[in-house]
């Protein structure tokens, strides 16, 4: 027996930690009945079947608008499809930039480049979100529009960017796939920008298994992503066939539609169980993190974060690591957000497709022609990286117990106070 035997105990937490499904663990008999029920009437497509009744998409657009605050609503295949149908209704193409932050799912610098723009990577602050300062240092005569990304169901500094875009006549589209139904100063996120694009994919909020939503409060805004998502929503929407412009197909289907609008049901709830739950760990270790030094993640609005997750920084990533497994020891499911050795498409340094300018034509794509010479690099952004590498992340479950709840703040506690 080794001397290190005699240091092993319990760990803090007796049972495993649940998914991080928070809609998709509460799908149900509702979701159940809803399938059926499409299934039944034998009209799969949101425009027509054999039976008569109404469309599942066409309700949920309604109670979208309705739950977000927007004047509409546009139901898509996935987030992917939301954000490149939202940067094709602000019109953006070949010779424009967009901002995307350097820490954001990979689709947002991706919808870009699919619409044949090219995507310039901003610094995120403590906050996790674009860095204003930043952004203001990377626009360009060729910036076209910015794509603020709520990371992990916290708000950007919406005042500013709008600040910002507004003087420099820059589209915003805000990328709410990871915060659907947050807010910043009391307005749901989504609503603040132009244009925002939200995901149903299965790891998300609430969820369809893939799905998407388009929302804003401009008509001209709406008509193109009516044009756009829908190869023939020009002609369906009455649009004059001279100013109809070549659309794709983003349509989303009926079932999806009738798990998506019980989904959105759920949501209030959801969000009202994961800030009750992130809040006690939150207070529950607050004392020992800053006796420690370690601080938690920037809100830019406490009371509008979604709650999904707790991130908090350790002084530097030597510490990150170490940290990360003890509390891993402790049945705490958690990781450190950057690792120059495991790859996450989270992080733009891991982005290889876009670092590298790969493209699907062998003519070039988007940067070949472009105005000016963009390059990039795996540390062009080291801000980021800096606190990404320091950053430890824990899922918020909104089905954690009670009891579990206890220990983790209790394995928390254990893990930061024998910290030297
Ligand atoms: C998931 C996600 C997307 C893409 O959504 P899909 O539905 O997977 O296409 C875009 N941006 C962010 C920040 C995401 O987390």
């Amino acid at each position: 027996m080794s001397t290190s035997d005699a240091k092993q105990s319990k760990p803090s937490v007796t049972n495993p930690m649940p998914p991080m499904y928070p809609g998709g663990m509460r799908i149900g008999e509702e979701e159940e009945q809803a399938v059926l029920e499409v299934m039944r009437s034998k009209r799969l497509f949101r425009y027509y079947g054999p039976n008569q009744g109404s469309s599942k998409v066409d309700e949920l657009e309604k109670a979208f608008s309705d739950f977000m605050g927007s004047r509409y609503s546009v139901a898509v295949t996935s987030g992917t499809a939301a954000l490149i149908s939202g940067l094709a209704a602000l019109g953006v193409g070949p010779g424009d930039e967009v901002i995307v932050p350097a820490y954001t799912w990979i689709a947002s610098a991706s919808a870009v480049v699919a619409v044949g723009g090219v995507p310039i990577m901003a610094e995120v602050d403590e906050s996790l979100t674009l860095d204003v300062a930043d952004v203001t240092s990377k626009i360009s005569p060729y910036t076209r529009a910015m794509i603020p990304v709520h990371m992990r169901g916290a708000p950007a500094r919406m005042d500013e960017l709008m600040a910002l875009a507004k003087q420099h006549g820059l589209g915003v589209l805000e990328d709410t796939a990871q915060a659907n139904g947050a807010s910043f100063n009391g307005q749901r996120l989504g609503t603040i920008g132009d244009i925002g694009a939200f995901s149903l994919q299965f790891n998300k909020m609430i969820t369809s298994g893939e799905g998407g939503m388009v929302i804003t409060s401009d008509e001209n805004l709406y008509q193109r992503t009516l044009m756009y998502h829908d190869v023939v929503g020009g002609i369906r929407n009455n649009i004059p066939s001279d100013q109809i412009l070549a659309g794709v197909n983003y349509r989303m289907p009926e079932l999806l539609g009738a798990v998506a609008l019980v989904q959105l049901k759920r949501l209030d709830a959801l969000l009202e169980d994961m800030r009750h739950r992130k809040q006690v760990i939150k207070e529950g270790m607050s004392d020992v993190a800053r006796r420690k030094g370690v601080q938690f993640r920037v809100l830019n609005d406490p009371q509008g974060d979604a709650a999904i997750a707790l991130i908090f920084f350790m002084p530097d990533s030597a510490t990150a690591q170490p940290v990360s497994k003890a509390l891993r020891a402790e049945g705490i499911s958690n990781f450190v957000m950057y690792s120059p050795t495991s790859s996450d498409y989270h992080v733009y340094a891991h982005w290889s497709p876009i670092l590298n300018q790969r493209t699907w034509s062998e003519q070039g794509g988007p940067w070949k022609n472009h105005p000016r010479k963009v390059t990039y690099s795996t540390d062009m952004c080291p801000q980021t990286l800096d606190l990404l590498g320091r950053a430890i992340h824990i899922d918020i479950s909104p089905e954690l117990d009670s009891q579990t709840v206890e220990e983790i703040t209790e394995g928390l506690n254990k893990v930061l106070e024998s910290m030297a």
